[in-house]
């Protein structure tokens, strides 16, 4: 029998209500996360793109808590946590943490990094000072800074090394699950790869399960078990990585994969440039929310009925959610 996943959500929804006039009334609703099922396994690294606005960081915020889900289930190690509170919040809070985009934003310009990476520890019930001190420096070692460190504040540090920062005070609890909200987008090219490489040994040395969001697939590439493409609020494609990057099924996978920069300008390429702009949540189309910008919809088919995320014809871990392309519609498309 297969192990049960660490994380599994089911049917999982984020509205966002949108005010206004003078009474602040809610005059609409920003459909953000739209029905998700995903599981993630122990020790599996799933990375999660999409444009930006897709939802992708609010899922990984419900995940971890962050943000209360409209409906749908959140199960973590065998509990629903969708709608813990208070004292059951805490040692979920322990076991998942998040590293956000940008680390100056999250650490306190005022307080040494050692006393921020420190604070989840006293939170938790660490009580010793000497305990936390030696966990601290261990920690800073473990992500390539150095103990004496733990005395310097935010300013002092680079973008990356402030990553690094963040990392740390991830990690310091010892959690199972990490969710990473695009960690190595705000810095620059030659410090993300560095960034990346740690999370991926850390990964490895410290058996995480991590969701690692980003808005382009070339940096889930190589830190990724599986990929699940995020459109407008749905799973549109989700497999292992090199089915994804070698077999992608879904449209969409296709034009984001085509807009990854190849270095030999001589190589020939198929381009697919979408059309138009991403669709509001506000106001999502009907059926495929792809449809108006997909090259190979069919009329009266994708504009109507909502795709559900199939199986593929020839792996049942390879699933899209496309009437054409996961052979629930049969149609000429030459361009498979
Ligand atoms: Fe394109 Fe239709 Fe597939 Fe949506 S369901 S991705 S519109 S072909």
């Amino acid at each position: 029998m297969s192990e049960r996943p660490l994380v599994q959500m089911s049917n999982l929804v984020k509205e966002f209500p949108v005010t206004g006039g003078i009474f602040q009334r809610q005059i609409a609703t920003v459909n953000a996360v739209a029905g998700v099922d995903l599981s993630i396994n122990r020790g599996e690294t799933v990375g999660l793109v999409g444009e930006s606005g897709c939802g992708k960081s609010t899922l990984g915020r419900m995940l971890v808590r962050l943000l209360e889900p409209t409906s749908g289930t959140i199960v973590f190690d065998g509990e629903d946590i969708t709608h813990i509170k208070g004292k059951k919040l805490k040692p979920f809070r322990r076991r998942a943490q998040i590293i956000f985009q940008d680390p100056y934003s999250s650490l306190d310009p005022r307080t040494q990094v050692g006393n921020s990476i420190a604070e989840g520890l006293k939170l938790h019930g660490v009580s010793n000072s000497d305990e936390r001190q030696e966990r601290v420096t261990k920690m800073l070692e473990l992500v390539g800074l150095e103990g004496h460190h733990a005395g310097r504040f935010p300013h002092e540090f680079s973008g990356g090394q402030r990553q690094r920062i963040g990392l740390a005070r991830a990690l310091v609890l010892e959690p199972d699950f990490v969710v990473a909200d695009e960690p190595v987008s705000a810095l620059d090219v030659s410090v993300q790869a560095q960034v990346l490489n740690l999370l991926k040994e850390l990964q490895s040395e410290l058996n995480l399960t991590l969701l690692f969001v980003a808005h382009n697939l070339a940096v889930v590439e190589h830190i990724s078990d599986r990929v699940a493409v995020m459109y407008l609020g749905r799973i549109a494609e989700i497999t292992d990585r090199e089915s994804l990057y070698r077999n992608p099924l879904h449209p969409y996978t296709e034009a984001l994969l085509s807009a990854i920069p190849i270095p030999d300008p001589d190589r020939p390429r198929n381009r697919t440039i979408l059309q138009g702009e991403v669709p509001s949540p506000i106001d999502p189309p009907s059926g495929c929310f792809f449809h108006p910008r997909c090259p190979i919809a069919v009329k009266g088919l994708c504009d109507v009925e909502v795709p559900s995320l199939q199986q593929s014809e020839t792996s049942a871990d390879h699933l899209a959610s496309c009437h054409v392309r996961t052979g629930s519609y049969k149609h000429q498309d030459s361009s498979k």
